[in-house]
């Protein structure tokens, strides 16, 4: 018989009913119990979703009040001093770690733990430091309580857990740890506290876990085959039947050792990679272990293509035979929401496109059951739906494939390189050396949230929306030409969100109303879905641009959120290429540039903050993807003529390993994250010889604190060292919406001084 599972499922719970509890109880609002209660009761809700929907092996313990990856240090007393010192309970402690926690009046002040990008998806995990003196000892055992909890529902569960190897790759080293040390270097201390986890779930009667161990789908495992082979023969003995999932990637060689490993069963990405299924049961065939086709995407939200999915585990089937063979996600449904039944504005058409995190439970045992030779109407409307989705498909818009077919080398280029650019942009905009601009967004103050949200909810007109906003790009204008910047901006007031903004505007995107995906914490975000071609039916952003450069003799800045971003913080489509779709992206803003510079904007910039995220997990991808992204970037904005300056913004700065591509971008400006750096990271632009102009940020935005001027006039002194006077724009870190207005005026006005001094001095 096949079976069917998913690894891991939502945390939001039906209604937000988490995300709400969590906060209420940061607010003080309800007590440590009332909140256990709840998660307690959301638990029960997932696993009664999970096992309703018909799925055979279902998940417990990847339920978390934060994160899983802290749950982890957390349960294995991994806990750095600076939390210990607050002498705050345990929940508290727990929350620290991953939040920080300042209340100045009990003496409490504690930073958060790092936080880092999970893989390759928009979820965020919490790194905890550790060093070499980090000792293990298992404080609370998770999973068997969650197995007990759930067996009390009467509901036999596969316990999950992130493998030691994975563990340890994730955490970080902390600070104060020597820099050469490596927290891979704890394993022969970690692995005696999974020796005791695993046979306290044995003792238990746990008959299977599901053991995450993604880290298997990067470049380095394949050097890590003895730290798996040593880890697994000591935990293999003493533990219930192990399933390794792997997750966001293919295996690659590192199949040559897990075919050796005394598992049960190795699990795949069959929906991101499913080439890799044959050289995966070649070699499994003549070992014992079973296989777990990751066929439903845990990363997508598209309805599962069951036929071909059948037709993959038939391969299985017949090389390992039924009983070695279970059906399953990709990965963690965490990544999608909860259900698309609670979606009230989409359209039937729509619907049949799309599979939530319960949706997609009910595919894997949909799937189980045709395997197993069961005729299912559910089966049979699925081949239906996909059907009609791809006769959709074929006829969206032509118009726009035609428009992605015939574009050419010239189309990538501006008419002239830099240097002759850059004259023609001095004449035009006639901007002091040391220019000053801003990243784009001013404070979104309440007053703004509020009228949006009376406009969305139909109690205040368009007109009076746009006049409130109006009336906010003039204070935003007013207040820069007052504190002396130089390239101005209108402030984003009229932006809820810099991707759902351009969605909205454009064809080929949807959005759902209650479509939450975790981000990290008790932050949740609604991806817009691109569901086909994409194409602008009238100009976005020029209205605003140029009402407010109506309102002012100095330069206006227009403001764009890049191809790739968009692309990378929507559910894309998965019919057609990322490349495909970002050259569609891109067609569409090329337009939206030649249109803000007819309209006499003389600066555009085009944010790219999405573009290092993007990164494929393995090398041997790398070229593929930076070639069409930084392709998309120069399709947008290679349109206009040498005056006009394109700048771009990247949230962060760690580029080395890319850089050549930055260069590539050609753009004329680009501002980068830099305030929290240290200065070596501009030593790559240094040695890379990067020759067009460069606004490393100068203050952080992420905190209320109000940079002085000599603080702001040693960075640049420090930053002249390294990069040239000439090319060097003033700039702070990012974008301002999360700021307010007090700190705002009196940190531009600082970054304003310092930059006149910066005038005189170089
Ligand atoms: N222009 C955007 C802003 O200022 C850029 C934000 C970002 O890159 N995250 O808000
Ligand atoms: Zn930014």
């Amino acid at each position: 018989m096949v079976k069917s599972a998913v690894l891991g499922y939502p945390r939001v719970g039906v209604n937000r009913s988490a995300k709400k509890a969590i906060e209420s109880y940061w607010a003080g609002n309800t007590s440590a119990e009332q909140l256990q209660e709840t998660a307690k009761n959301i638990r029960k809700e997932r696993w009664e979703s999970i096992k309703n929907a018909g799925v055979d092996v279902v998940p417990s313990g990847d339920f978390t009040l934060y994160d899983h990856l802290l749950d982890h240090s957390f349960n294995f007393g991994v806990i750095p001093q600076r939390y210990v010192e607050q002498k705050l309970s345990p929940l508290d402690t727990y929350f620290a770690m991953g939040r920080g926690r300042q209340d100045r009046a009990k003496g409490i002040d504690v930073v958060a733990s790092e936080m880092g990008k999970f893989f390759d998806s928009n979820y965020h995990i919490v790194k905890v430091d550790h060093s070499p003196s980090t000792e293990f000892s298992l404080k609370n055992n998770q999973q068997l309580n969650e197995y007990k909890e759930a067996k009390e529902l009467g509901i036999t569960t596969r316990p999950v857990l992130f493998g030691p190897i994975t563990y340890l790759s994730l955490v970080r080293a902390g600070r104060d740890a020597p820099a050469d040390f490596e927290p891979i270097s704890l394993l022969d201390k970690l692995i005696p506290v999974y020796k005791q986890l695993l046979t306290e779930l044995k003792e238990a009667g746990v008959e299977e876990v599901q053991i995450d161990e993604p880290i298997l789908v990067l470049d380095k495992a394949e050097q890590q085959g003895d730290l798996f082979k040593k880890t697994y023969e000591a935990l293999a003995p003493v533990a219930p039947k192990i399933t390794i999932t792997t997750a966001y990637g293919r295996v690659g060689k590192s199949i040559e050792f897990l075919k050796d490993l005394p598992i049960y069963a190795l699990h795949l990405d069959l929906d991101r990679e499913p080439k890799q299924l044959d050289e995966v049961l070649a070699a499994l065939k003549p070992t014992k272990i079973a296989i777990e086709l990751g066929v439903v995407s845990g990363r997508n939200i598209w309805k599962n293509d069951l036929k071909a999915s059948k037709a993959l585990a038939d391969k299985a089937i017949a090389e390992l035979g039924a009983d070695k063979v279970t059906v399953s996600t990709s990965s963690s449904l965490l990544h999608t929401p909860i259900s698309i039944k609670v979606e009230t504005k989409l359209t039937p058409q729509q619907v049949s496109w799309l599979s939530f995190a319960t949706e997609k439970c009910e595919e894997v045992a949909t799937l189980a059951g045709a395997l197993n030779g069961k005729e299912s109407e559910a089966f049979e409307q699925n081949s239906k739906d996909i059907a009609a989705r791809r006769e959709f498909e074929r006829t969206s818009d032509s118009a726009v494939r035609d428009r992605v077919t015939a574009i050419t080398e010239e189309q990538l280029k501006r008419k002239s390189p830099f240097p002759a650019r850059r004259e023609a942009q001095k004449k035009h905009l006639n901007l002091p050396k040391f220019p000053t601009t801003t990243i784009g967004s001013f404070p979104q103050t309440k007053e703004i949230r509020v009228a949006r949200s009376k406009f969305t909810k139909g109690e205040l007109s368009k007109e009076d929306y746009e006049k409130a906003m109006e009336k906010e790009v003039g204070s935003v204008v007013e207040f820069q030409e007052k504190v002396g910047l130089d390239l101005l901006v209108h402030g984003e007031p009229e932006r809820n969100d810099m991707v759902q903004y351009f969605g909205e505007q454009l064809n080929g995107f949807i959005f759902t109303q209650l479509g939450w995906v975790q981000s990290y914490g008790s932050r949740y975000v609604r991806p817009p879905i691109v569901v086909s071609d994409v194409s602008r039916p009238s100009p976005m952003t020029v209205r605003w641009s140029s009402y407010a450069q109506s309102l002012t003799k100095l330069p206006m800045k227009g403001m764009l959120t890049g191809p790739v971003t968009i692309l990378n913080w929507s559910f894309p489509r998965a019919d057609v290429t990322k490349e495909i779709q970002s050259k569609q992206l891109a067609l569409a803003l090329r337009d939206e540039v030649v249109d803000l510079a007819n309209a006499g904007i003389k600066a555009i910039q085009v944010d790219e903050p999405a573009i290092r995220e993007g990164l494929p997990l393995r090398k041997a991808d790398w070229d593929n993807y930076l070639t069409w992204a930084v392709d998309s970037f120069r399709l947008s904005t290679s349109g206009v003529e040498d005056d006009i300056q394109v700048h771009s913004h990247f949230c962060y700065s760690d580029f080395g390993d890319i850089f050549p591509s930055i260069q590539r971008l050609d753009a004329d400006v680009i501002s980068i994250e830099a305030s929290k750096a240290d200065l070596k990271l501009l030593d790559v632009f240094k040695s890379y010889g990067y020759s067009n102009e460069i606004g490393p940020g100068v203050y952080d935005i992420h905190s209320p604190r109000v940079p002085s001027e000599q603080e702001i006039k040693d960075r640049i002194a420090s930053m002249v060292k390294v990069l040239p006077a000439d090319l060097m724009v003033v700039n702070p870190d990012c974008g301002l919406k999360t700021r307010g207005w007090k700190e705002t005026e009196e940190s531009l006005a600082n970054l304003v001084a310092a930059a006149k001094w910066a005038r005189e001095t170089y």
